[in-house]
């Protein structure tokens, strides 16, 4: 590690060290270290042949192909800032992020050219496309592309200060922001996961890659598997049988699930004969996980679990419940405590840090935090204001210095004047029998101002309202138990697994002021 001071040291440092190991397997496929090294140089020089200089940005566009990390470490060494585009969404919303950040390129990859096309169609300066794998004849072959670079000189050493990832946000409650990443900020999270389980690893371990790599926990796993010597195991789409499977057959030592995922994984006939033997943790994040889903998984599994609490804003980072944490069953509800070199403070609505069991924003400080949004200094100032870094979540912390994320400030329901987190609603929800998902909203309501909805997915024959309703009731305070309850067919949510409440909220608040998004 200490020969890493950047990211695009990753794969020459590991190549030196062992560069016949596999670094990446991917369906068959296997690339070594000394391959990711070559791969990366020429992708860098093939960059600047194509007129890319220091703090260009380079689009992608692809489900999870092994081709992205040649493309990631070549434009870090390139001085070129990557921004990945989330490939799940429609060619409406990729048109507003290749507008906004106005890359250079475009690499696409296979079954998306259509969409590339579609939304790169009204841009007055279109990015240059290349055809990433597969091939389309309006797109250039990567390999003919590759070519090209040659003998191309290039730039000097990346600095601390260049941008090095333009991750956009997840959308969960908006449009998704471009969060641009330094070097800095990558240095430290390397530094940092050495030490923090669930992202410290040991040399010639296996960790699956499940999570988008347009997502900032796709890329972290990676880049720390890769900056510790593992062998990375990408799967291009999540299936819950195949990831179960796929951990067996590979011998999987670590992993990073989104709570969704692990729900679903627990629902395969195939988990009841697995057995995991190499699996030492299973981290999991993004999104809030029910405790009984928790309880399940860490039965299930037999692993140590550790739950994250970060944002794309703060490289990802920010506090962690480790395996020792999940054994005191009252910290199962926590998120735990801030990584090393982070600081993470509870501030209430004068920007004042609030006492232990106060419920306020959450507000994360340290070298992690992002450079700013892109395009949007208002949003940066306003994200960034006092030095700490807003993350529009509620929570508190105890006294033992554990913090509890609630949920997104702007998905809180105020029902009668009580402030009601739809989390705690679900996770109440989640254990009933015939839900196998559920969702809770405030929709409007003449009495109460805003009533509790609870949206369930059925788990065979539909559970009556009232059963559900009766089941809530033993577990929560009574103003937080839904008034209603709708059996649907499915849950919208994004690439990330998260729900995406405002479109659930939308058709019950058309034309009635509450801003759903
Ligand atoms: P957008 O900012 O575009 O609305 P997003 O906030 O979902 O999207 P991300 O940066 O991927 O984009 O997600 C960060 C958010 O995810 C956090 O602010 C928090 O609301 C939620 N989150 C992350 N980890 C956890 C966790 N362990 N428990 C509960 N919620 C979490
Ligand atoms: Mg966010």
């Amino acid at each position: 590690l200490e020969a890493i001071r950047c990211l695009s040291d990753i794969p020459a440092a590991q190549a030196k060290a062992r560069g016949g190991e596999v670094a990446v397997l991917f369906g068959a496929r296997e690339t070594t270290f000394a391959q990711l090294a070559e791969r990366q140089a020429a992708v860098a020089r093939a960059l600047v042949a194509s007129g890319i200089a220091p703090g260009d940005r380079v689009a992608v566009l692809t489900r999870n192909h092994d081709a992205w990390y040649p493309l990631f470490f070549g434009a870090a060494r390139a001085r070129a800032c990557l921004t990945p585009v989330n490939c799940r969404l429609v060619a409406g919303e990729i048109a507003f992020i290749i507008g906004d950040a106005a890359p250079k390129l475009l690499f696409v990859g296979e079954g998306l050219f259509e969409t590339a096309l579609e939304a790169i169609a009204g841009l007055a300066d279109p990015p240059r496309l290349i055809a990433l794998h597969g091939a389309h004849f309006s797109f250039e072959p990567f390999n003919v592309w590759l070519e090209n670079g040659g003998r191309a000189a290039l730039p000097g050493a990346p600095e601390a200060d260049d941008d090095v990832l333009q991750l956009y946000t997840s959308g969960t409650t908006g449009r998704p922001k471009g969060v641009v990443l330094g070097n800095r900020n990558y240095r430290r999270f390397m530094e940092m996961a050495a030490k923090v389980d669930g992202f410290s690893y040991s040399e010639s371990e296996t960790v699956m890659i499940v999570m988008p790599l347009f997502h900032v926990a796709g890329t972290n796993v990676s880049l720390a598997g890769l900056a510790q010597g593992c062998r990375l195991v990408l799967v291009r789409d999540f299936d819950a049988d195949a990831a179960v499977e796929m951990m067996q057959r590979e011998s999987v030592s670590h992993t990073f699930l989104a709570p969704a995922m692990i729900r679903m994984m627990l629902q395969t006939a195939a988990m009841s004969a697995a057995r995991f033997d190499a699996l030492q943790t299973i981290a999991y994040g993004a999104s809030p996980i029910a405790e009984d889903v928790l309880v399940r998984a860490r039965a299930a599994f037999g692993c140590g679990f550790v739950q994250f609490y970060g944002m794309t804003e703060t490289t990802g980072a920010g506090s962690y419940l480790s395996p020792a944490g999940h054994e005191v069953s009252e910290r199962l509800k926590s998120c735990g405590r801030p990584w090393p070199d982070v600081e993470v403070a509870i501030l209430g609505p004068d920007g004042a840090s609030l006492a232990p069991g106060e419920i306020g924003e959450i507000a994360i400080r340290g070298d992690i935090v992002m450079k700013g949004y892109w395009n949007r200094p208002e949003a940066t100032s306003e994200t960034l204001a006092g030095g700490w870094l807003h993350t529009g979540d509620a929570g508190y912390a105890d006294e033992h210095g554990y913090f509890y994320v609630h949920d997104r400030i702007k998905d809180m329901i105020v029902s009668g004047g009580e402030n009601v987190y739809p989390a705690e609603v679900e996770n109440a929800i989640l254990g009933c029998p015939g839900v196998a998902d559920v969702a809770v909203i405030g929709v409007p309501d003449a009495r109460w101002g805003e009533a509790v909805k609870a949206l369930v997915v059925a788990n065979g024959a539909p559970p009556a309202a009232e059963d559900v309703i009766a089941w809530a009731r033993s577990r929560i305070a009574g103003y937080k138990v839904p008034k209603s309850v709708d059996i649907v067919e499915t849950l919208p949510r994004n690439a990330a697994g998260k729900v995406l409440r405002r479109e659930l909220r939308r058709p019950y608040w058309e034309g009635r002021g509450r801003a759903v998004g």
